[in-house]
């Protein structure tokens, strides 16, 4: 889909929603590309949030505060609960996570899960950067659907996106970018749960390179049956 396209398709959408909107803020470059386009609609009233799990990369700390700068905006945090965290560590130690997939699916949860609702709340609608060629969990994602489990409506502007046009894009504006794809790093995720990828590899091999391709999202971006 052209840039033109996704850029009037999200404008139109985003006029008839009221509200407080949101955008989610992963250090991908898809984010910064919906931020691109979000920074020329002139909306109301937005919030930039970004999921601070206190296990990113310093390279996603660095690109934090080049976008703040470049967008002429605050991204605010969303952080877990210290009581949450200080139970889990006492459970987890630092690589729990990589024991069992019900281990991971508790830090997921504790980690961003639980600040993701406390994001989406009295928000309209939330926008994400979500292609659908970027997993098998992803395959049936669509521009506009109406997130069951946050009880809201998701926009993924980039649905139909391939990762070329994304880079190109960033290119074509000159966009900030996360250092971390320079160094073999496809998708951005937390430090203990994400590797670089070799050449030919899937972009989600290096998420949770554990586990079976099925189970690869967070829990942010599960569909409810
Ligand atoms: S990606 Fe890994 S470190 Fe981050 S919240 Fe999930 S399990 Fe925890």
């Amino acid at each position: 889909m052209s840039y033109e396209k996704s850029y009037d398709l999200l404008r139109q959408i985003l006029s008839k929603i009221d509200g407080k909107i949101a955008l989610s803020f992963s250090y991908q470059a898809e984010d910064t590309v919906v931020l691109h386009f979000l920074s020329q609609c002139k909306i109301k009233s937005l919030e930039v949030f970004t999921l601070d799990t206190g296990k990113l990369f310093e390279e996603c700390e660095k690109l934090h505060k080049e976008t703040e700068k470049f967008f002429k905006i605050s991204i605010k945090r969303y952080l877990p609960k210290k009581n949450d965290i200080e139970e889990l560590e006492k459970e987890l130690g630092d690589w729990g996570m990589r024991d069992s997939l019900k281990n991971r699916h508790l830090c997921c949860h504790i980690r961003k899960v639980e600040p993701l609702e406390r994001a989406l709340k009295n928000k309209s609608a939330w926008i994400t950067g979500l292609r659908a060629a970027q997993s098998i969990t992803r395959n049936e994602l669509q521009i506009l659907e109406y997130d069951e489990k946050f009880g809201i409506f998701k926009i993924n502007p980039l649905a139909f996106w391939s990762e070329g046009d994304v880079f190109d894009y960033i290119k074509k504006y000159d966009l900030p970018i996360n250092s971390l794809y320079s160094k073999g790093f496809k998708s951005i995720g937390c430090k203990p749960c994400t590797r670089a990828v070799n050449e030919g590899e899937d972009a989600r091999a290096g998420r949770w390179w554990w586990e079976n391709p099925e189970h690869k999202e967070c829990g942010l971006h599960i569909k409810e049956k």
